[in-house]
């Protein structure tokens, strides 16, 4: 089973996300959030902001148009680019790790002079029309606004690091500071595909944690939980977290937190800890501020895809802000200057929403499609449904659809269509909870109340529904 196309193909029919602007062709890399989509998006940010709310983490937003003189401290004006190959016949570009692959070469080239030079040995082919590729070049992935010196950001990251001194006043000094921004990253990237997998413009929650190097802060927090590592120089193999440390897998105790910290935010939000693996990044896959990688991954079919990115920043960023704008970022510690160090998990919320899609869909024993959230991340918690459409059942349906709003929010109406269609329906969108009001319910005000894992139902007295609703959302 394809589960990655059934999940595209629902999302489009129902109301997820579907590609944008259509009507005009469609354009790849930027997609669309229907309805429920944006009920779901909504419920993995709230995961994501309450386990940061616990961490003791403050949040900021800062704006999408940034000058040109941050990104040349941050270094991704001269750093933040792939290395394309462009086709002369048919004009389609690729990164050039796409064309190495589709050669079949397994050097991944670490500048444009190298990719060069393979290329001349090896007469690259066009993975589309086989013509022989000879354009190669840096291709920077942020987009410039015409006429000005602005770009859209590709990270939410330097909003935090430019405001470090105003936020470390806000903090009182103290350290660790957690700092979280959830928003909107650009990149022009080479190849957007994939529907949420690589986006044009994509939602990050991204947390900036600034500590002392010299303070081990975490040490005590570790427990025993199982975790599966894929260390740059090993096989996948499942560990805990504190045994990874405490064995220099993972080599900063900052670092062993967060990563233990996302699984427990993936967990909650409904991801099962074998579809979820942490993979280190080799030296020359990490992004140009990081000294050490680890992403989180999510199965989706026979791939596994990042879906939340943890680096080691060290103290580039905020030393180089230091150097080139007009604050000083260090701190006084115990009389000593200290720039912090920061440890980045940044969250792909759109790929979470996708790879949670996948992870929660399959086919019940009669064929049709189930998306098994948990009750608390489904867009709709509740469906009232009368059993036919006539008036006396319509109106005992509204008042216990009324009922049932005054305690959630998140209640859908149907009246159309067999019931067997509408219980389907609210199966593949994810519904727990299907309350029918039948003859029995004009009769002596009882409901049924079905559950989509398993098609049971159960018998419940209106004046013991809201509790009784309450209890199984918990
Ligand atoms: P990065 O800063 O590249 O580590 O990205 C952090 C997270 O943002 C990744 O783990 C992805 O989930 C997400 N992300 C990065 N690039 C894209 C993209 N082009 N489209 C959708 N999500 C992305």
């Amino acid at each position: 089973m394809n589960m990655y196309s059934d999940v595209v193909e629902i999302a489009k029919r129902r109301g997820f996300f579907w590609p944008s602007f259509s009507i005009y062709g469609g354009f790849s890399g930027l997609y669309d959030y229907g309805p429920l989509g944006v009920l779901l998006k909504d419920n993995i940010i709230n995961k994501w902001k309450k386990a940061y709310l616990d961490e003791g983490a403050i949040f900021i937003d800062t704006p999408n148009i940034t000058p040109g003189e941050v990104f040349d401290a941050s270094g991704h004006l001269s750093r933040f680019s792939d290395i394309a190959a462009e086709c002369d016949s048919c004009k389609s570009k690729f990164k050039i790790e796409n064309v190495l692959a589709f050669n079949k070469i397994e050097i991944i080239p670490k500048s444009v002079d190298e990719a060069l030079s393979i290329s001349e040995k090896n007469n690259l082919k066009c993975p589309v029309c086989g013509n022989i590729i000879k354009k190669i070049y840096n291709y920077n992935l942020m987009f410039k606004l015409e006429n000005s010196n602005f770009y859209l950001r590709p990270e939410t990251a330097q909003g935090i690091f430019v405001n470090f001194k105003l936020l470390s006043n806000y903090y009182r000094g103290k350290l660790p500071m957690a700092v979280a921004q959830l928003g909107k990253g650009f990149r022009n990237e080479i190849s957007p595909r994939q529907s949420l997998i690589r986006l044009r413009e994509f939602s990050q929650g991204e947390v900036e944690v600034f500590f002392d190097p010299e303070n081990e802060y975490w040490k005590d927090l570790f427990d025993y939980d199982e975790i599966t590592l894929k260390p740059n120089t090993g096989v996948e193999y499942k560990t805990s977290i504190k045994n990874a440390f405490e064995n220099r897998i993972i080599d900063n105790i900052a670092m062993a937190y967060f990563i233990l910290k996302t699984q427990k935010i993936l967990n909650d939000i409904g991801f099962k800890n074998d579809n979820i693996r942490f993979r280190q990044h080799d030296p020359d896959e990490r992004a140009h501020y990081a000294s050490d990688s680890w992403d989180a991954e999510a199965r989706i079919d026979d791939d596994w895809v990042e879906i939340v990115g943890i680096a080691n920043r060290t103290n580039y960023d905020l030393k180089n802000h230091d150097a080139k704008s007009s604050e000083r970022m260090s701190l006084k510690i115990n009389n000593r200057d200290v720039i912090p160090n920061v440890i980045e998990p940044s969250y792909g919320i759109d790929r979470i929403t996708l790879a949670l899609m996948v992870q929660s869909y399959h086919k019940n024993e009669k064929g049709y499609n189930v998306l098994s959230f948990k009750p608390e991340m489904a867009p709709y918690h509740f469906a009232v449904l009368p059993l036919i459409k006539k008036e006396n059942f319509i109106k005992k349906s509204m008042e216990i659809y009324n009922m049932i709003m005054s305690i959630d929010s998140y209640v859908y109406y149907d009246e159309t269509g067999s019931i067997g269609k509408r219980y389907s329906r609210q199966d593949e969108i994810g519904t727990p909870f299907c309350i029918t009001i039948d003859y029995e319910t004009l009769e002596n005000d009882s409901v049924t109340v079905r559950f989509r894992d398993t098609g049971n139902q159960e018998r419940i007295d209106k004046k013991d529904l809201l509790d009784y609703l309450s209890g199984k959302l918990k």
